[in-house]
């Protein structure tokens, strides 16, 4: 269930100016780029503080609220956890905290205000604590207690007040874009690109791949005439100058059905953009319909192979037709859920083991459908709408496990439910998982999750493993051990249904 993005949904709770409340959308924290980006439903100024005991970076939002639910993402390094919290009935509350080893001079934290919604917490390059003395020492300060100030420092922007025009040069200048054999260069001068890179859905649901580049500025002559046609995959360019202090642009793309995902390389003199998984000339011209990946179907009808007494032979057929599955597997596009050992995301994973765990209930004859069939970013509560329009007869959500990276020893299943009536329905998945997989058994838990708390059918949600632990991570990279798992979980829900719902 772990991480590095939060969608929240509460209602705005209040509409007068005077005490209204506005709500926190999304965030997300890139650790690559050390960078922390949120948006809310309204204005809001950031109050950026910085302490010491232990070493974390505190961002309050007043008059914003949020949903605790999705509150803690365990990046594993340097930041060692991104906490989201809801501190009173106004206030929320971002804590980045530093792994113990690590601390970062808090004078150089920049905060960026593209619009007075959108946020980019932009963080230095953690550096290893030194013994005896580290650079925060002497402004070793606590949140509360000791009556010590916790250091503040000011967001730098303050948006829509200065005109780009009058501000001071920049420290990088984008000069053109130019279509190469490889993909594209965005050439610069001055300053090595500082950007925030993030993928993200139009209005109309097309994808979309944006580069924030801070502190930035676009070149007089760069005009739209100066922008790459419809090539490798993105069908028209967007740049827009922000009217920050110092500026800040925006660059998007926007990618049709043929694009892949993309990969941005910075150095002194531009920006490389690079397709992932295929060479640039590999990408078609125009559009096509992308296909799924097609699942071999399992060999042997798995009720059988997978009886156990008791649930064998005497058997009622199933009412075939009148039964809904809907899987949801976790995370997807911009939020790759966890990420494990040798970069394993969650998000892949879950998806193969759900695909499989549809097509092998097909099989059964089962109507099946998922909230997601490929790497789409998908929010919290259209997972749950999708499957109470289907009105299906049970929901399954699939995720992967994560601690921080220093615990490889932690390893296993665990299952979640939230109402009662969905007990039966998770102490059958477990069942099935634990007898076919010889993993550690972390049990059956109760818990807040939103899908599980939304969904009006039968709900649980599994994490099949722990992609941090040294047992888990090499099987949930495994395709054979994927299979498995999808047959164990399909075998779960089968015998659920052949139970008649207990
Ligand atoms: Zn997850």
């Amino acid at each position: 269930m772990t991480g590095v993005i939060g969608v929240v949904g509460i209602g705005l709770l209040g509409s007068l100016p005077a005490k209204a409340t506005s709500r926190l959308e999304t965030w997300q924290f890139d650790a690559h780029q050390n960078c922390l980006r949120f948006t809310t439903a309204t204005g809001v100024k950031p109050q950026v503080s910085w302490l010491a005991k232990p070493r974390r970076l505190v961002i309050d939002l007043p008059g914003i609220v949020t949903d605790e639910t999705r509150a803690d993402a365990f990046i594993g390094g340097a930041v060692k956890a991104v906490k989201v919290m809801q501190v009173d009935a106004r206030t929320s509350r971002m804590v980045l905290e530093l792994n113990t080893d690590f601390t970062l001079d808090p004078k150089q934290v920049k905060v960026w205000g593209l619009t007075d919604q959108e946020w980019v917490v932009q963080l230095p390059h953690p550096t290893p604590v030194v013994a005896s003395g580290g650079p925060d020492r002497a402004k070793a300060v606590g949140w509360s207690a000791q009556g010590n100030a916790p250091v503040s420092l000011s967001p730098r922007l303050h948006p829509n007040q200065v005109s780009y025009l009058t501000v001071p040069p920049t420290a990088t200048v984008i000069g053109a874009v130019q279509t190469t054999t490889e993909g594209f260069w965005l050439s610069t001068q001055g300053a090595t690109p500082q950007v925030h890179v993030y993928r993200t859905r139009d209005a109309n649901y097309h994808r979309q791949l944006v580069i924030d580049v801070l502190d930035a500025a676009l070149a007089p002559n760069l005009g739209a005439g100066g922008l790459p046609d419809s090539r490798y995959g993105v069908d028209r360019w967007n740049l827009t100058q922000f009217a920050t202090a110092p500026p800040a642009v925006r660059i998007t793309l926007n990618l049709n059905q043929v694009s892949p995902d993309w990969q941005v390389f910075l150095g002194p003199t531009g920006i490389r953009l690079m397709p992932i998984g295929m060479a640039a000339s590999q990408i078609p011209q125009g559009t096509m319909t992308v296909l799924l990946p097609v699942i071999q179907p399992a060999k042997a009808p798995l009720v059988q192979s997978g009886a156990s007494p008791g649930h064998g032979a005497e058997r009622s057929p199933l009412p075939r037709g009148s039964i809904v599955v809907m899987l949801d597997p976790g995370h997807g596009g911009a939020d790759p859920g966890a990420i494990g050992l040798e970069g394993l995301q969650e998000k892949g994973v879950v998806l193969s083991v759900a695909t499989q765990v549809a097509a092998i209930l097909r099989q059964q004859g089962i109507t099946v459908d998922l909230t997601r069939q490929q790497d789409q970013t998908l929010d919290l509560q259209p997972r749950v709408d999708r499957a109470e329009a289907a009105r299906a007869s049970l929901f399954v959500s699939i995720h992967a496990n994560a601690v921080n990276r220093q615990r490889p020893e932690v390893n296993g299943v665990e299952t979640y439910y939230f109402s009662d009536s969905s007990l039966p329905l998770a102490n059958r998945l477990h069942r099935r998982v634990m007898e076919s997989m010889g993993m550690n058994d972390r049990g059956v838990r109760q818990a807040r999750f939103f899908v599980l708390r939304r969904t009006s059918m039968p709900s649980a949600l599994i994490e099949i493993g722990f992609l941090t632990g040294a047992t888990d991570a090499p099987r949930l990279r495994n395709l054979q051990w994927q299979a498995q798992m999808a047959r164990a979980i399909a075998q779960g829900i089968l015998d659920y249904l052949h139970g008649g719902g207990s």
